[in-house]
């Protein structure tokens, strides 16, 4: 484990391996893993007028306004909790995100350093979330279509033998969707950090001890570590 104070936000499409490949990353380089998916999961918990309204949007798939999630990060970041780096993962999500999150970092003394953009190719997403099956009962996610991730039993978990369904929103049409409002929204973003030159792209089809590595090179690359 290498420690190192470095500000890193990692973009993808849904289905990508964000959640993954951020693990792998804030690992490695012992940073925090920030989620605002995460965060506004837990804070919709509470019992307030606030944490209802969170919950409508997040109900709805619809964004949580910019001025409810930017507050949060404000908090976040000046409550010390990521002061020795972060990655950030679904965050930003919006142009007036991406500003505000350079105002509070340019407020304690602070930037960017990288923007990582996972690029997996668009059948492989597809099949990732139609060939899906998740327990019932446990939650574990199976894909038929990958030999390491089939259950040993067809239909059934490995795990505590539940029974495997297939989630009614993954379908290729709903992805489909998902996928072009993932674009309409992360498109400006990317080119706000290209011009920034802090974009770097990342292929990654696969999830291999080869990609794993190709990953560490890049970040130290990138960041003259
Ligand atoms: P995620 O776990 O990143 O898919 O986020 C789950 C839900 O939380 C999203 O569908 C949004 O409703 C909300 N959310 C997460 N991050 C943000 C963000 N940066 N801006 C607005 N809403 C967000």
């Amino acid at each position: 484990m290498i420690k190192k104070d470095k500000r890193i936000v990692l973009m993808g499409a849904p289905a990508s391996g964000k959640g993954t490949w951020s693990k792998i990353i804030t690992e490695k380089y012992a940073l925090e893993h920030l989620s605002t998916g995460d965060l506004l999961r837990k804070f919709r918990k509470k019992d307030t007028a606030l944490a209802r309204k969170i919950g409508s949007y997040m109900d709805r798939g619809a964004l949580v306004p910019d001025d409810i999630v930017i507050g949060m990060v404000d908090d976040l970041l000046t409550e010390g909790e990521a002061k020795d780096g972060f990655v950030f993962d679904g965050f930003p999500r919006t142009l007036p995100q991406a500003e505000a999150l350079d105002l509070i970092l340019e407020h304690h003394g602070e930037s960017l350093d990288l923007v990582i953009d996972l690029d997996v190719d668009e059948q492989i997403l597809v099949d990732r979330v139609v060939y899906r099956r998740v327990c019932i009962d446990c939650g574990q996610p199976y894909n038929l279509k990958t030999a390491a991730m089939r259950p040993k039993v067809e239909g059934v978990c490995d795990q505590c033998n539940g029974k495997l369904i297939q989630r009614s929103d993954d379908t290729e049409e709903t992805f489909m969707e998902r996928l072009k409002a993932y674009h309409d929204q992360a498109d400006p973003l990317l080119d706000y950090y290209e011009k920034q030159g802090k974009r770097v792209a990342f292929p990654c089809s696969e999830m291999t001890e080869q990609t794993r590595r190709e990953m560490f090179e890049l970040i130290e690359e990138k960041l003259s570590l």
